[in-house]
């Protein structure tokens, strides 16, 4: 917030004579978020530094309140831990967990990333391709098939795996595959059907699927 006032007056400096009207909304989180805010704006148009810390007086003055309604009390900076880390480090994510601030540097998470891949490419791709199991299927004795009852391959394997993008729709449930797993001939959900691949019975491996 600190941040996006300083850009204002800078711009206002810029292209205004240093004018600018501050406006505000919102009565979201009164103890914890509007009074800094406020005065992060007051700051930074007045180009005053910010302190290093928020009063102790005023934290202590309402204190009270904020329990009684619920609210998080006003902390002791002006800028919470994440958007200073944020400003000075090269951070994928940050979060703040009561007195704990946990972050992610970008190359860190790239990093991640491309673990990630590998391991999606690794298992769904080579293992359920050139076998037709993954560490799931192999422990609930299924495996996924071709057409000919035949591994599927390394395309249509990824093919199926990269689907869940559509049977996972909405994200917190798998509805798509659900619905299309209960209602298609083979019970099969989108990915399978588009990569022309079944999951059958391990003892069913082998042979031509027939549905
Ligand atoms: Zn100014």
């Amino acid at each position: 917030m600190g941040a996006a006032a300083r850009l204002v007056d800078s711009l206002a400096h810029q292209h205004a004579g240093g004018r600018w009207l501050a406006t505000g909304g919102g009565g979201y989180d009164v103890y914890r978020v509007v009074p800094r805010a406020w005065a992060h704006v007051w700051l930074a148009a007045n180009h005053a530094p910010v302190p290093a810390e928020t009063p102790a007086a005023w934290r202590d003055r309402w204190a009270e309140d904020a329990r009684r309604y619920g609210q998080s009390p006003m902390p002791d900076g002006f800028d919470d831990p994440c958007s200073v880390i944020e400003e000075d480090n090269d951070v994928y994510q940050c979060v703040q967990i009561g007195d704990r601030v946990y972050y992610t540097e970008a190359a860190a998470s790239a990093l991640g990333f491309a673990v990630a891949l590998a391991w999606f490419f690794g298992i769904y791709g080579i293992l359920q391709g050139l076998k037709g199991v993954t560490p799931g299927k192999a422990l609930l004795g299924v495996r996924t098939v071709d057409e000919q009852g035949g591994t599927p391959g390394i395309g249509k394997a990824l093919g199926r795996s990269v689907l869940w993008i559509v049977d996972g729709i909405p994200y917190c449930f798998p509805l798509v595959a659900v619905i299309t797993g209960f209602s298609t001939k083979g019970h099969r959900r989108v990915g399978d059907m588009a990569a022309k691949t079944f999951v059958v019975g391990k003892d069913d491996a082998g042979r031509p699927v027939t549905v």
